[in-house]
């Protein structure tokens, strides 16, 4: 079995024929580097550049760990953008094919607050959205964090450049210290340095800008 292989991780045989399905042959590099630690439970802070695959570095150990009974939110992702958030959801959809009924909801600003609010009500196993929307809904009490086993930072670095850090911190404010933190970054500025030494646990630092 060759180390790229999907096989080498523990996913469910039902998730590996999903993979196959889609077209996911063998692991890009940051999933080869990062997915390991990853799967094991691991904090990360990667640094990988657009089109390498983020996406099912996170997804992947946030589905397995997943349980679909229960319809608290386990899982949440901050994007900077509306259109990053909706891309990272209808990946998400896709690697969650294998398994029923797992609920993708995304809050974005931009969108009326009410649909958002009605999509919440039966709950949501994973929620991707954008810093100041999530804020909004844990102010109103519509959304709530306490179940989050994994929490992802997708793009951190222009979610800082967009000056996002105070609702970042407050919406970590509202998530469990067990769990487990992936922060996703093309570059690696002070500033996630900071922010990874805030909220994360002796993460494990990946970079493979090097290789592509
Ligand atoms: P990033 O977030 O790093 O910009 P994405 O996660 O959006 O990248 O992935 C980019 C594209 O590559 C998507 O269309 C995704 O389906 C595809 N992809 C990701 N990993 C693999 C893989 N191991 N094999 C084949 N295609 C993949
Ligand atoms: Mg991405």
């Amino acid at each position: 079995m060759s180390t790229r292989s999907f096989d080498s991780l523990k996913l469910a045989p039902a998730q590996l024929q999903n993979l196959a399905d889609l077209g996911y042959r063998e692991m890009t590099d940051i999933q080869a580097a990062a997915l390991p630690a990853a799967m094991a439970g691991e904090d990360l802070i990667a640094q990988a550049k657009t089109g390498s695959g983020k996406t099912a570095t996170f997804a992947l150990p946030l589905l397995s760990k997943l349980n679909p009974r229960d319809f608290g939110t386990q899982a949440l992702v901050l994007c900077p953008t509306r259109e990053l958030a909706a891309q990272v959801a209808s990946e998400m959809r896709r690697l969650a094919r294998y398994q029923q009924n797992i609920k993708v909801v995304v809050l974005c600003g931009g969108q009326s607050i009410g649909p958002q609010i009605g999509s919440l009500e039966h709950g949501a196993h994973i929620v991707v959205g954008t810093p100041g929307r999530i804020k909004d809904h844990l102010r109103k009490e519509t959304l709530s964090l306490g179940r989050v086993s994994t929490l992802v930072l997708d793009e951190a670095d222009r979610m800082l450049e967009m000056g996002f850090i105070d609702d970042i911190s407050a919406i970590i404010d509202h998530t469990p210290q067990t769990r487990q933190t992936l922060l996703f970054s093309a570059t690696y500025p002070d500033d996630i340095n900071a922010l990874s030494q805030r909220f994360q646990k002796s993460p494990r630092e990946i970079s493979v800008t090097a290789f592509v």
